[in-house]
């Protein structure tokens, strides 16, 4: 049987990380909120005379994405004292701190060597009974875990939140070929009772079900709106509140999930599929590419297709 879930670490402070965070804090589960340390200081930081070794500066990024939700409108968005359940540090200082939580969520940059690398540095602090999971967007569970020992694997899986975590109410589940039955079931119970979501199980196929009908749609659109002439505003007032998808039509979508990670997760189709035709559709979109380099990266970077106000 799953131990019960009382206290998780959340790794990985961006776009999904936070928020998981303060989904699982209103849910009144505290959290562990860890990022990596950064390697440059800030001009404010700098002007303080603070080093790169000075604490505030090495848990900056988990600091500041918890101030960021605080502000996120529309507010209120999470209860007044979710950040008080939250506690945020950097990987290189806290993570031995794994030890005492019953779920680690895995919510780093979508790229399978990173991931990798990260899973083992958990498996180095994780005790048994812990559940360890994946919120990817479509990367193999078990490739992931394929260098782990046999009793992490067995509590290893994938949780896939779709964003804004808050509000989507969609959550895949998906085992690895070792995961334990119980672990599968235990998860599916807690993320439906208590974090509300409607869980789907998904095989551990390229980017699951979600994000291969949506990647795919979104690709689709891209491309005929440049083949038709097309704008983007036109675009997205037939796919968004037309369609009863109050903001969230196609290019808001992307803006909101982030065009480097959405580059990532449309990649790793491409990379494990052999079919011709399905490749050619999931092949890089030069536009897509072309934002990126520049830092459009959607609303993280306050430029993407739309400029954020
Ligand atoms: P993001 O770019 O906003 O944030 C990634 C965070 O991970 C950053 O804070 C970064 O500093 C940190 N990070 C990078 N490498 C790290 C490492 N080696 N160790 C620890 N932290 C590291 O990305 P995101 O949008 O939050 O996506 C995170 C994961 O969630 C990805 O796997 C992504 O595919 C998945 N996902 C994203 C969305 C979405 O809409 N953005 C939705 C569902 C799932």
């Amino acid at each position: 049987m799953m131990r019960s879930i009382r206290k998780a670490a959340v790794i990985g402070s961006g776009v999904m990380g936070s928020a998981i965070a303060a989904h699982l804090a209103n849910a009144g589960i505290p959290s562990l909120l860890l990022d990596i340390v950064p390697k440059q200081l800030t001009e404010e930081e700098a002007a303080k005379g603070l080093t790169l070794e000075h604490p505030a500066v090495r848990s900056r990024l988990a600091v500041q994405a918890i101030a960021k939700l605080k502000k996120t409108k529309p507010a209120p968005l999470y209860d007044d004292t979710f950040a008080e359940r939250i506690t945020p540090g950097n990987l290189e200082d806290h993570l031995a701190q794994i030890a005492d939580v019953d779920w680690v969520i895995e919510v780093i940059v979508e790229n399978l060597d990173a991931k990798k690398e990260l899973l083992s540095k958990i498996e180095a602090h994780w005790k048994e009974g812990t559940v360890v999971s994946s919120n990817t967007s479509g990367i193999s569970i078990n490739a992931m875990s394929a260098d782990c020992g046999e009793a992490f694997k067995r509590h290893f899986l994938g949780t896939h939140f779709f964003n804004p975590p808050r509000y989507m109410k969609l959550l895949e589940v998906i085992p690895g070929e070792h995961t334990d039955p119980a672990i599968v079931s235990g998860m599916k119970q807690f993320c439906e009772n208590r974090l509300g979501k409607g869980v789907v199980l998904a095989k551990d196929t390229p980017n699951f079900i979600a994000n291969r009908i949506g990647t795919y749609g979104l690709l689709v659109t891209l491309q005929e709106m440049q083949e038709k002439g097309y704008r983007v505003e036109e675009v997205d007032a037939v796919t968004g509140p037309a369609l009863g998808r109050p903001r969230s039509a196609t290019f808001r979508t992307l803006d909101l999930v982030g065009l480097d990670t959405f580059v990532h997760v449309a990649n790793n189709v491409y990379e494990n599929v052999s079919d011709e035709a399905e490749k050619a559709v999931f092949a890089e979109s030069p536009v897509l590419r072309g934002m990126v380099d520049k830092g459009w990266l959607g609303e993280k970077s306050g430029q993407g297709f739309y400029l954020k106000k």
